[in-house]
């Protein structure tokens, strides 16, 4: 892609509205544009990173098995009335009326949605487990929506349901989910953290947030160290292996700040071992039983031939929210840095044009051979002095930078990582380090 035929509006000011950096820069890099309180357009940067976000979010969840489906965003009232849910969940539901007058709402979440598929399409255990999920918009009318996409009001989520005979097959799908996360957070190149969530009323029952890890994060955690340690890779996806991973994490103290007792920290984790530091919530997982199945009467005959309800879950990551997540996790020293896993490029050609047209010439086919070999690479041909071009894409964060100015001759081409030295090297060398 040329930079000048892109459609970035990127701004040179600071966007004043915006409170938190990756805010600011989503703004300023014009990778989305407010529509209103909230609600957001994604325009082609932000939307591509996003895309590549949701790509390797549903890589994760078809490793595990689970089935890709998509729900509808607008539901019908009667759903959650058999639930129950329709007056408790307040105003942070979007309600609507259709021109029947029939109670509509555009769904903040799909328990109901989902239940009522699964009822009136499997009645016996032998179709059990089963892990449904999509990803689809969401609507919530937040009292307060705050820092861009971190907390909008329509945001993009992934849920998956998962059913089950039996609460101990239930809890290995929780595990399963759980896994699912812990690699998807790792593909994002983010350290996250599984803690332990009070379940509500519903109690006895099983929850986990899953935190990841940003100096301007809104909640304040406290943790040993040595939870990063845990060996995810060593881990099959049965259920023996996956119920000690569980315990392999529970092994070591993680808190938010409405938990956190020093005395607790002190007696639980060395002060070497002790991390405190804040986070972002990504990720949201619930073992909630019957919660839902037994309303909305969502039964199966057991093996025995009796009529059980299934045993429910339910699994959500913020998608949209991760796109600021990240910015958030990986600002440093002024710089954006996206990890090559969801960068919008796999490298940036920056050739100096203010002279004459060698550099942009020179660009342009190192551009063709880059583009020949499956590289997604952007070439900046835009008239614009060398130190303006550095500001910016330190504001883009594509993690390669290819510099054709002064230094790069005959075949020794400028080569640089961001944040790190860069070096003089052949073109093949280049295609290699960037094609691993
Ligand atoms: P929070 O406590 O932040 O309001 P929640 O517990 O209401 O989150 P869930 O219902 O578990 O969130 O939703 C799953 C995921 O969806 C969250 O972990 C978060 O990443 C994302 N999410 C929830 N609300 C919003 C929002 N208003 N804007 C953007 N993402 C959101
Ligand atoms: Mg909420």
């Amino acid at each position: 892609m040329l930079l000048s035929k892109l459609f970035i509006p990127i701004t040179k000011d600071l966007p004043s509205e915006a409170k938190i950096k990756s805010h600011q820069l989503m703004l300023q890099t014009g990778m989305i544009k407010q529509s209103s309180a909230g609600i957001y357009s994604w325009l082609p940067l932000g939307f591509k990173i996003m895309k590549k976000i949701e790509k390797i979010v549903r890589e994760e969840q078809d490793n595990i098995g689970a089935q890709e489906i998509l729900m509808p965003t607008i539901q019908s009232a009667d759903i959650w009335k058999e639930s129950g849910r329709y007056d408790d969940y307040g105003e942070e539901m979007l309600r609507i009326s259709d021109r029947q007058n029939r109670e509509m709402l555009y769904g903040p979440t799909n328990e109901e949605q989902i239940t009522e598929i699964f009822r009136s399409s499997v009645k016996s255990y032998k179709l059990l487990p089963q892990i449904l999920y999509h990803i689809q918009w969401k609507f919530r009318d937040e009292l307060r929506p705050r820092f861009g996409v971190m907390r909008c009001r329509e945001f993009f989520m992934k849920d998956a349901y998962s059913f089950d005979l039996n609460e101990s097959e239930a809890v290995h799908s929780y595990n399963r989910m759980f896994y699912a996360y812990l690699k998807t957070f790792q593909k994002l190149g983010l350290k996250s953290i599984p803690m332990k969530a009070d379940t509500g009323p519903i109690g006895g029952d099983l929850s986990h947030e899953f935190i990841i890890l940003a100096e301007t994060g809104e909640s304040k955690i406290y943790a040993d160290k040595r939870i990063f340690d845990v060996p995810i890779e060593n881990y099959k996806n049965d259920m023996i292996s996956l119920k000690k991973m569980r315990d392999d994490f529970s092994k070591f103290y993680a808190v938010t700040d409405d938990k956190f007792k020093q005395k607790d920290f002190n007696d639980n984790v060395k002060k070497s071992n002790q991390l405190q530091t804040k986070g972002i919530e990504v990720g949201h997982i619930f073992y909630f039983g019957d919660k839902y199945s037994k309303p909305m009467n969502c039964a199966v005959d057991g093996k025995d031939g009796k009529k059980t309800f299934v045993k429910m879950g339910s699994y959500g990551i913020g998608v949209s929210r991760l796109v600021a997540a990240i910015i958030e996790a990986k600002y440093v020293n002024k710089k954006m840095k996206w990890p090559k896993s969801v960068s919008p490029f796999d490298v940036v050609i920056i050739p100096s044009v203010t002279k004459d047209k060698k550099n942009l010439e020179r660009g342009m086919k190192i551009y063709s051979e880059l583009k020949k070999q499956g590289i997604d690479v952007l070439l900046d041909d835009v008239d614009e002095n060398l130190a303006n071009k550095f500001n910016k894409h330190d504001l883009l964060g594509i993690p390669f930078q290819i510099i054709l100015g002064s230094k790069s001759e005959g075949n020794k081409i400028e080569f640089k990582e961001i944040d790190k030295e860069s070096q003089l090297i052949e073109i093949k060398k280049i295609i290699n380090t960037l094609k691993n």
